[in-house]
C-alpha cells in the first residue's frame, strides 16, 4: 500500500522481506533476508533516499549503523520506545498522557503482588514483540496466576490493570521534518481476541478528538517525529487512557485510502521524503473491515455500491490479516447500513 501510494508522486519503493510472497514484492522490487541482516540493511539504505518501516519489531541497534548511510524515518527512538510497552507507558506518563495502572512482572512473585495490588481482572502482556493480541493473558481472577504464568510467564512482562472501555479508538497524524502536523479524525475501531476487525471514520467526538491530538502532538514533539504516528486509546468513563503507540502507518488507518483526500500511506511518504502534508480531510462517513483468516466471496462483496476490495495477495493462515475493504457513505446513518451488510458477507477465521 505504501508503494501504490508512492507512484503517483514519482516514489519508488524497494523493500526488505524474510519472503519473497510478501505482499510488498507484489509491487516494488525486494531484498530478501532477516529484517536485522546488516548487509541487506546496508545495501537497501545505499540505494535509497530514505528509510522507513511498516513494522515495529526490528531490532533498533541493527538500523544505528544506517544513519550515517541514509536518512532513518521516524526517528529510532521512537521505534525502541514502541518496542516496550513499560517504555512506552512511561513516555505518555511523563506527558502527562493517561494510561491504565499497569506494574513491571519479571517473576511469578511480581504477578502476584501485581494481582493484588491493581487487583482482577488485569491483562498480563509481554513488554515486548506482543501485537495483534499475540503474548496476552486476560487474568479474571488470581486463581488464574499459574494458569497466565504458564501461558506466557517469564522475564519482561507488564501486568495492566483490566479497563472496561465504552469503545477503542484511534490517532493517526503526520508531522514533517518542518514540524508541519496534521491529525487524521478519530476512528472507532473493533476488535476481538486482540486483532482489529473492523473500523469506523469520522468518530465524531469533539472533546476526545481534541485531547487525542494534544497527546499525539506531544508525543510527535517529543521525539521530534518525522512519519506518520498512531496512538490507540481506550475510552473508559468519556476520557481517554492511552494503550499503545505505533510508529508507523497502522491498521486502523486503512480507511484513508478511500475514505480521506490524502491516504496515511501518502501523507506517511510526504512527511519521510519532505514533501508538503496532504489533506487529511474526510471525503464522507466511512467503514473498514479486514479480512482475516480467509477472504470473502469477492462477487458478493463487489456487488455493495461503492465498496473498494483490497487483496494482500497474502497465504491464508488462521488469524492472518488477508486483505480489507472499505465503504464510503454520505451520511454515518448510510454507512452503518453498509457496513452491517458487509459484515454478514465477512467471516473471520
Ligand atoms: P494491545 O496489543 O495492547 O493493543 O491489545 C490488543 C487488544 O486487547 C486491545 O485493542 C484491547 O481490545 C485489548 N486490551 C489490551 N489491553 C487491555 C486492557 N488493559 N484492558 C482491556 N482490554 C485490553
Amino acid at each position: 500500500m505504501m508503494a501504490l501510494a508512492g507512484y503517483p508522486l514519482g516514489l519508488h519503493c524497494q523493500f526488505l522481506d524474510r519472503s519473497a510472497d510478501a505482499p510488498g514484492a507484489q509491487v516494488a522490487p525486494i531484498l530478501l533476508g532477516e529484517l536485522d541482516d546488516p548487509a541487506r540493511l546496508t545495501e537497501l539504505a545505499t540505494a535509497s533516499d530514505v528509510v522507513t518501516f511498516d513494522w515495529e519489531n526490528l531490532p533498533g541497534t541493527a538500523l544505528a549503523p544506517l544513519e550515517t548511510l541514509t536518512m532513518i524515518r521516524p526517528p529510532r527512538q521512537a521505534l525502541e520506545v514502541s518496542q516496550d510497552r513499560l517504555a512506552e507507558k512511561a513516555l505518555f506518563s511523563r506527558l502527562k498522557i493517561p494510561v491504565a495502572p499497569h506494574a513491571a512482572v519479571g517473576t511469578r512473585e511480581d504477578l502476584v503482588r501485581a494481582a493484588r495490588r491493581l487487583g482482577c481482572p488485569g491483562v498480563l502482556k509481554t513488554r515486548r514483540m506482543g501485537y495483534d493480541g499475540k503474548g496476552q493473558f486476560v487474568l479474571r481472577h488470581p486463581g488464574q496466576i499459574d494458569a497466565a504464568w504458564a501461558a506466557i510467564g517469564g522475564a519482561g512482562l507488564i501486568y495492566e490493570k483490566f479497563q472496561d472501555f465504552s469503545r477503542e479508538v484511534s490517532m493517526i497524524g503526520a508531522r514533517s521534518a518542518a514540524r508541519e502536523i496534521v491529525y487524521y479524525p478519530l476512528s472507532s475501531n473493533s476488535h476481538a481476541g486482540g486483532i482489529l476487525r473492523y473500523g469506523v471514520a469520522p468518530y465524531v467526538n469533539v472533546a476526545l478528538e481534541r485531547a487525542a491530538r494534544r497527546c499525539l502532538r506531544r508525543v510527535m514533539e517529543t521525539l521530534g517525529y518525522v512519519g506518520v504516528l498512531t496512538v490507540e486509546f481506550f475510552v473508559v468513563g468519556g476520557r481517554l487512557i492511552a494503550n499503545e503507540m505505533a510508529p508507523r502507518v497502522h491498521n486502523s488507518g486503512h480507511w484513508t485510502i478511500d475514505g480521506s483526500v490524502t491516504s496515511q500511506f501518502e501523507n506517511h511518504l510526504r512527511a519521510i521524503c519532505d514533501l508538503p502534508l496532504g489533506s487529511t480531510r474526510p471525503v464522507g462517513h466511512t467503514a473498514m473491515i479486514n479480512f482475516l483468516g480467509r477472504m470473502p466471496v469477492r462477487e458478493r462483496l463487489l456487488a455493495i455500491d461503492g465498496l473498494a476490495y483490497h487483496d494482500y495477495g497474502k497465504a491464508p493462515r488462521p488469524g492472518r490479516k488477508l486483505g480489507h475493504c472499505t465503504i464510503v457513505r454520505r451520511t454515518a446513518r448510510e454507512r452503518n447500513q453498509a457496513l452491517q451488510q458487509a459484515l454478514e458477507l465477512i467471516e473471520w477465521t
